[in-house]
Order: C-alpha cells, then sequence, then structure tokens
C-alpha cells in the first residue's frame, strides 16, 4: 500500500532534488503516473490477470491509432519478431536482409527461427538501412526484408514496398522505435505484412516490458493470436465466456502472451502519446539547434517528408568513448544505440564476419553516442546537458 501512495510526482520530486545536488540528468525517466496506478488497481480488483479485456481493448485502440486492421499484444518486441517471421513461413534454409546498425534482437529473432539474418549496409546520413544495398543483397533464399525505424526515424517504406513487391518478399517493420511515426504520408504499420513494437521500459509507450503485431491482414491477425499462446485454438478469455468446451492445440507455438495487469498502463497512456512526442520534438529541436555550428558534433537527419517519433536523440562524434565518460563524469545520462551488430563477438564467430563489412553502419556504431530525451526533463535539464557537450567538445577536440 505504501508504494502505491507514494505519488510518483512526489518521487520524481525528490529523485530531482538528489539530482540537483549532484547536478546532472538522469538518462531516461518515466512519465506513468497517478493514471497508470489507479487503472493497475482496477485490474486487480477484476479477474483477469493474464490475457484478457484489457489486452483487448488496448489491441483496439492501438490498431485504430496506427490505421490498421488489426494488432496483437506479445511479451515483447523480439518475440513479436519471432512470430511474425514464424506466421510467414520463415524458418531453416531462408534469409532475411536487415540492418547491422539496430538492437540485437532484430537480428536475433531471425536466427531464433532457424533462418539466416543477411545485413546490408544503411544511409551515411541517418543510419537507416539503405534500400540499394538492402536489394543488392536479394538471393534465390531471401524471404523477407526487416527494416528498422531507428531512433524513431522512418525508413524509405515506398521503396521497400517496390522492391518486395518486385522480388515477392514479405516485410517485417521493426518499429520499436516508431509508435508515433510517419512518412510520405505512411504510418509505421502501414503496407508492410506485419509491423512489431516494443513496451520495453525506455520506449515512448511502455509497460515495462511488453509488445505487440500490427498488421492489415486478417489471417496473419489470427495467427500472430494463435502461435503467441502455445498455438491453441482458444485463450483464457476465450474459454471462461460460457459453457465449457475444449481446446485443441493446431501448431506449435510461442508463450508470449501479455498480461492485462500490463496492458491497462498502455490503455492510459494511448491519449497522451502526441502531447508527450510534442515535448520530446522541443527538446530534439534545442539539441540540433545547439550542435549544428559545432564542426565537432554532427547527428543523423529527419528524413524529408517525415514526422519522427523522437525516441532517442544520438550525437556522433569521433572520440566517442572519452566523450561519454567525461559526459558520465558530469552526471549526464548517456548510452550507445548501437554498436554494428556484426561486430559482435558471437555475430563475427558464427558469420566470420571483419571490421570492412559495413562501412557505414561500422562508422555510426564508432562514434554514436545518445543524450537524455524524455518528456519529464525540464529546460534547464536540457541546457546543462548541452553545455556538458560544449564543454567536453573543447576539452577533447
Ligand atoms: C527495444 C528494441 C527491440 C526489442 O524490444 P523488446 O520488447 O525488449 O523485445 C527490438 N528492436 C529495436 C530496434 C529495439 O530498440
Amino acid at each position: 500500500m505504501d508504494a502505491l501512495h507514494t505519488h510518483p510526482q512526489q518521487r520524481w520530486q525528490i529523485g530531482d532534488a538528489l539530482m540537483s545536488d549532484r547536478k546532472g540528468v538522469e538518462f531516461f525517466k518515466h512519465s506513468l503516473g497517478p493514471e497508470e496506478i489507479q487503472a493497475c488497481q482496477q485490474v486487480l480488483g477484476a479477474t483477469f490477470l493474464t490475457t484478457g479485456p484489457a489486452c483487448k481493448e488496448f489491441e483496439e485502440k492501438f490498431a485504430a491509432y496506427l490505421g490498421v486492421g488489426h494488432a496483437v499484444t506479445v511479451a515483447s518486441a523480439t518475440q513479436a519478431l519471432e512470430i511474425a517471421l514464424t506466421a510467414l513461413g520463415i524458418g531453416p534454409g531462408d534469409e532475411v536482409i536487415t540492418t547491422p546498425m539496430t538492437f540485437i534482437a532484430t537480428a536475433n529473432a531471425v536466427l531464433k527461427v532457424g533462418a539466416t539474418p543477411v545485413f546490408a549496409d544503411v544511409e551515411p546520413g541517418t543510419g537507416l538501412l539503405d534500400p540499394e544495398a538492402a536489394e543488392a543483397k536479394i538471393t534465390g533464399r531471401t524471404k523477407a526484408i526487416i527494416p528498422v525505424h531507428l531512433y524513431g526515424n522512418m525508413c524509405d517504406m515506398r521503396r521497400f514496398r517496390q522492391i518486395a513487391n518486385r522480388h515477392e518478399l514479405a516485410i517485417v517493420a521493426d518499429c520499436a522505435h516508431a509508435v508515433e511515426s510517419r512518412r510520405d504520408a505512411l504510418g509505421s504499420a502501414e503496407q508492410v505484412e506485419a509491423a512489431v513494437y516494443s513496451f520495453y521500459a525506455t520506449k515512448n509507450l511502455t509497460c515495462g516490458e511488453g509488445g505487440a503485431l500490427a498488421t492489415q491482414d486478417t489471417g496473419l491477425a489470427e495467427r500472430f493470436r494463435k502461435l503467441r499462446l502455445h498455438g491453441m485454438s482458444k485463450g483464457a478469455a476465450d474459454r471462461y465466456n460460457g459453457y465449457y468446451r475444449h481446446w485443441d492445440m493446431e501448431e506449435l507455438g510461442f508463450k508470449a502472451n501479455l498480461s492485462d495487469i500490463l496492458a491497462v498502463l498502455l490503455i492510459t497512456q494511448l491519449a497522451k502519446l502526441e502531447d508527450r512526442l510534442q515535448r520530446r520534438e522541443e527538446i530534439a529541436r534545442r539539441y540540433e539547434a545547439a550542435f549544428t555550428p559545432m564542426p565537432e558534433i554532427d547527428f543523423p537527419r529527419v528524413p524529408q517528408g517525415s514526422k519522427s517519433a523522437r525516441h532517442l536523440f544520438t550525437i556522433w562524434t569521433s572520440a566517442r568513448d572519452r566523450f561519454l565518460h567525461e559526459l558520465q563524469k558530469r552526471g549526464i545520462g548517456v548510452a550507445v544505440n548501437y554498436r554494428a551488430v556484426h561486430l559482435l563477438t558471437y555475430y563475427r564467430q558464427q558469420f566470420g564476419y571483419e571490421p570492412g563489412s559495413f562501412a557505414h553502419a561500422e562508422d555510426i556504431g564508432n562514434k554514436t553516442l545518445t543524450l537524455p530525451l524524455y518528456p519529464l526533463m525540464s529546460d534547464g535539464d536540457v541546457e546543462m546537458v548541452i553545455s556538458a557537450c560544449m564543454e567536453v567538445a573543447k576539452e577533447l577536440y
């Protein structure tokens, strides 16, 4: 009870007081508050703790928000990727083209279903998978492309759709950073066989751990629902309603359904997404204005004709590791999103990748550094991050 009665706002204030002594800025603070706590209490007083009415309500509202027919909640985006690939019939012997400039989950999911991830290089100015480089990697075994909308900036999906149509490939979009994104009048879930979302702790829409699949295809949506729960013909909520009827198992699925306790947290946040994005947009623009005149610091550009979800703000700077440690010394929370996947030990050992394989992704992977970006940052926090960056740049270069 005590934890529930400590208002999150109070905790932030306590946190801020501590932080202001240390003169620093946290890397991330979530925005869940009293409304989410109350919604959670309601679930605890009702019947369903597992996948039930709250998951269903969120799925309907999320599909409407994305402008597609169906959304299916799951336990993580990683499992959503595995389910999407499985539902599309992708497995051993198949190749899936993706980017090395992403979180490991994207490529790992391909390996988990028994297929082979084939990397293609990214565009130097955005860090997004380059459609031409991807097309050049297509072979007779290629079954799908997984574009990743890095940092909230969408890939050129009109190009990817043309390429996929020409070669009869499926597109599974990794939209973990891209709930609110649009480009060339397309939302992140449109014109793809499956779009995959993450509700991991630091994502724009979060319940700590969770994910979703979105699709326009009713048949695929049904497969996703079945595959997320063992391949059973009925979920718990269906089994609960009405007289007992036997369920069946029709294919080997995953255990990847989401709990109603978590789903309610997502419902309340949907209505606040655009307001929160507006604050991140303001902060990101302030960063861009401050860093544009600085030759020591570059940053990825938001593609023309697009609305960025502004999930992460990264800068590119040559002495990245020293820069990062100097920021940490000044109390600024930082992260690296990401070092190129193909150069991580497992991928080097399994596939024999060496530096030089994907020049642009490697260059970004060596220079990238993520700064704090979240709606609860004050203007003072933003200025503190900027002046720390200026100070460090002066000291190092
Ligand atoms: C967070 C993330 C994932 C994985 O999400 P989980 O929900 O933690 O499985 C996948 N891809 C990208 C690009 C991510 O940032």
